[in-house]
């Protein structure tokens, strides 16, 4: 066992007073940063409890968006009725993800900051960039079907496990940070980072910095959305493909729309350009040649490569939902 000191924040100041101590680690909802702990992936020297903290709060701001507290469990945030009505790709969202007893405990900023499921990342006697930097990728030559398609490096090629994630990237939703030097606000899209070279960083997290909240912009894609996951099991099972989508709609036309893949990339994979392709007529021919645009690179690693074409059609099958008002449901999951 490995011991650690425990510190329980009463403010947001005092936390992130006490995380600049290297090795520290915050604790929210706990759901994965213990079971890291348990498997001796993450060892921190010292906690700094954070749920004592006001940040459980969903608010609509003045400008109209909505402010999702850090601290909101998944579950309060999906079933929220400010969500429900305007904000419907996120519920669904994170209704496709985890358990129900996991939602009840997991958090809006621990969900952003969830690691990697990588078998390798986890299993301390295999390499792993991630884990321990320089010593080498399990994955790549070795099991990997949930890796990677988009993005990858050389270094590593795992995949970002959230659903809740993707659906933000479609919102544009904005970070809230406070740090010790500063408070500051990311976009959803510079939040997540692709492994590169550095891939023991998922986001642009600077050392002791906290998320506080979630930011949706007002927005008018509550009619027209849907969140398509395709998975190994029916529940409880990261996405070997997500597609997350929003359009408006204009007479029978697409006016705008957005898509974020999950499951393919180290962070939710959008291409604010190839969506220039949706406006217009909704289409296969028009869906299909957006796909082959969002997933231009895409390459596999051996046992994802089926990954490729099951995107492709996934994304179709989303855009056709979306379209059609007719969004995936996440109690039936039988594919509309
Ligand atoms: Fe580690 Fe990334 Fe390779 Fe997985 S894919 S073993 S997380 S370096």
């Amino acid at each position: 066992m490995r011991l650690f000191d425990y510190f329980r924040a009463n403010s947001i100041a005092e936390a992130v007073r006490e995380a600049s101590t290297e090795g520290t680690s915050y604790l929210a909802g706990g759901t994965n940063l213990v079971d890291l702990m348990k498997e001796d992936v993450e060892r921190p020297s010292k906690i700094v409890d954070l749920n004592w903290l006001a940040l459980k709060k969903i608010q609509r701001m003045q400008d109209g968006g909505l402010l999702i507290g850090a601290l909101v469990t998944n579950a309060d945030t999906a079933y929220h009725p400010e969500v429900t009505k305007h904000y419907p790709v996120l519920a669904s969202a994170i209704l496709a993800g985890a358990s129900p007893q996991l939602r009840n405990a997991a958090t809006a900023g621990g969900n952003l900051n969830q690691r990697t499921r990588c078998y390798y990342f986890y299993d301390t006697a295999s390499p792993c960039n991630k884990r321990q930097p320089g010593s080498g990728c399990g994955a790549i030559g070795g099991v990997n079907r949930h890796h990677a398609i988009l993005g990858a490096s050389e270094q590593c090629i795992a995949t970002h496990p959230s659903d809740m994630g993707v659906a933000l990237a479609v919102l544009d939703a904005q970070v809230h940070l406070s740090g010790p030097k500063n408070d500051r606000v990311v976009a959803i899209g510079d939040y997540h980072r692709l492994p590169g070279d550095e891939p023991w960083r998922d986001t642009v997290l600077a050392p002791g910095e906290l998320v506080t909240a979630i930011e949706l912009p007002d927005n008018t894609f509550s009619d027209r959305y849907t969140y398509l996951k395709l998975r190994d099991r029916l529940s409880y099972a990261f996405a070997l493909v997500s597609v997350a989508v929003v359009m408006r709609m204009n007479g029978g036309g697409i006016e705008e729309a957005r898509v974020a893949l999950g499951g393919v990339a180290h962070k939710p994979w959008r291409n604010p350009d190839a969506e220039a392709l949706l406006r217009g007529q909704a289409s296969d021919k028009t869906f299909t040649e957006f796909a082959d645009a969002l997933l231009a690179g895409a390459t596999g690693q051996g046992e994802n490569n089926f990954k490729i074409p099951l995107a492709r059609r996934a994304i179709v099958r989303a855009c056709h939902q979306a379209a059609n008002g007719t969004p995936q449901s996440q109690t039936d999951k039988r594919i509309v």
